[in-house]
């Protein structure tokens, strides 16, 4: 490596220059997606932010010693309630079960839009619960939990008493009284301390529910932070080296671990102070990275507002700007802010970013390149600076200024945004960003389709395919890709 890789840490409130662990497994945590309705524009960010940190580990280590895990949560009770909605007239367990299904194909049929690459693993919530279980039992056993009217609860308190452990608060950096007050902590009769937060909570018949964790008869499901420890434990530290004992304080740790901002309390001070009583450890990751927030026209986006959009709606509807926006537009009108800053999303910045890719796709010869994997010194170099993407930008418009088209197509290849068949003249299947919205439109709806069993719906939307001369594959995990017949 030329140079090191220097990311802000939230954990120390610096710039800090990024020492994996072991370098042949570079272990990387995002949370992922409530699956249970579109994503909106904000949640595109960590994804697209993530997902260029993914591709710069994966240049810097190695393609096969980088380990991206991205979790899918399907258990919470705004997906119940979204369920009983949609559909009442089935019992609830399998409306979840539709609900989930559709909204995790869609998250992945946006993803892809978005140009990210898959994670390694997208472990699913309800698919841990045995993990979920084993983290509980042990916190109870190591007295940094309690079980109270059928619910088990972490006890902020207890945490302090046990060795080694870090002060609750410090990823937040609050005092007790500011995290009280800041997070509105529901306060109820069975917490010992208000501060206190739930792991586990009885189900009521027809609720999803499992065998209890603490000697609870009844079942129940999990809080909303536990699913993030065991997840990140059974993929970042068991499945690579299955020896590794839960109290193994110096291995229970892995590299980065990621979400925006808003997740930094309560979520990720409660999965710290879980994962360390847990297994032992004094962290739980070395670095915690959060992007900032995102909003629309200078403004909070929120439904009330009318400002609230989702990636679907910018892709394949007129709704914002007046006409659907190819998703290699959304991710450069993402990554022209670096990361931590505050974004705000705008029709103009869409113009921008689909001016630039035109402009970048117009260099000569571009459309005959096939960029090699070897991305540009100086785009490197950027991007090792905590993720400088506005700096890695100015790299690709140097390099057209400087008509070195074969670096500004390997540029553009490693940041997800060489696309000459939608950008480029001359290109051999030309086909307009209309067209390419259009088609990806019809790809996701089937997907869609077919996830939710409906493959009448499915085969005619592959019909109205077919007529356009497009070719869909459809992947194993329930995606498709798809190619215009020769
Ligand atoms: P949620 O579904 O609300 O848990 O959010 C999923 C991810 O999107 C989390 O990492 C959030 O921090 C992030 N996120 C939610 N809203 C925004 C926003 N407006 N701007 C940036 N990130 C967001
Ligand atoms: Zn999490």
């Amino acid at each position: 490596m030329s140079q090191g890789l220097t990311l802000y840490n939230t954990l120390t409130r610096r710039k800090e220059l990024f020492e994996p662990i072991d370098a042949a497994h570079v272990r990387m945590y995002v949370c992922g997606p409530t699956v249970y309705d579109y994503a909106h524009i904000g949640n595109a960010r960590p994804i697209i932010v993530f997902d260029v940190l993914f591709r710069l580990l994966r240049h810097l280590y190695g393609t096969d010693h980088v380990t991206y895990a991205r979790n899918i949560t399907d258990v919470d009770d705004k997906i119940n309630a979204r369920a009983a909605r949609d559909y009442p007239d089935l019992p609830l367990n399998e409306a979840i079960a539709k609900v989930t299904a559709a909204t995790e194909a869609q998250f992945k049929a946006d993803a892809r839009a978005l140009r990210c690459l898959e994670p390694d693993v997208e472990p699913r919530a309800t698919e841990h619960i045995g993990e979920m279980r084993a983290i509980i039992e042990r916190l109870i056993e190591r007295g940094a939990a309690y079980v109270a009217e059928d619910h088990v609860l972490f006890s902020v308190s207890a945490m302090e008493k046990l060795p080694r452990m870090p002060a609750y608060g410090s990823l937040a950096r609050r005092s007790l009284d500011e995290m009280l007050a800041g997070a509105r902590v529901d306060v109820a009769p069975y917490k010992r301390d208000a501060m206190d937060f739930v792991l586990w909570k009885p189900s009521k018949a027809g609720e999803p529910g499992w065998d209890s964790p603490g000697g609870i008869a009844g079942k129940g499901r999990p809080g909303w932070h536990i699913e993030c420890s065991a997840m990140s434990w059974k993929h970042l530290i068991e499945a690579f080296d299955t020896r590794i004992q839960c109290d193994d304080a110096e291995r229970n740790v892995f590299d980065i671990h990621a979400g925006g901002i808003d997740l930094v309390f309560p979520h990720h001070e409660n999965e710290i102070a879980q994962s360390c009583c847990a297994f032992g450890s004094d962290r739980m990751a070395n670095v915690w990275m959060h992007n900032g927030f995102l909003q629309v026209e200078g403004e909070k986006m929120s439904k009330s507002l009318g400002n609230f959009i989702t990636i679907n709606e910018l892709l394949e509807t007129e709704k914002f700007g007046g006409r659907a926006w190819p998703g290699a537009v959304l991710r450069l009108a993402m990554l022209k802010t670096q990361y931590r800053a505050p974004i705000d999303w705008t029709v103009r910045g869409l113009e921008e970013a689909l001016a630039n890719l035109k402009a970048w796709h117009a260099a000569e010869g571009i459309g005959e390149i096939s960029p090699s994997d070897v991305p540009p010194e100086g785009l490197v170099a950027a991007l090792s600076d905590d993720l400088n993407t506005p700096g890695a930008i100015a790299e690709l418009h140097r390099l057209r200024k400087a008509g070195e088209t074969a670096e500004l197509a390997a540029g553009l290849a490693f940041l997800g945004l060489f696309d000459p068949a939608t950008y480029g003249p001359g290109a051999s299947a030309e086909i307009d960003p209309d067209l390419h919205a259009r088609i990806d439109a019809l790809v996701t709806a089937r997907s869609r389709a077919r996830a939710a069993k409906d493959f009448a719906e499915a085969d005619r939307l592959r019909d109205e395919l077919t007529a356009l001369g497009v070719v869909v594959k459809d992947n194993k995990d329930g995606t498709a890709t798809w190619e215009i017949r020769e």
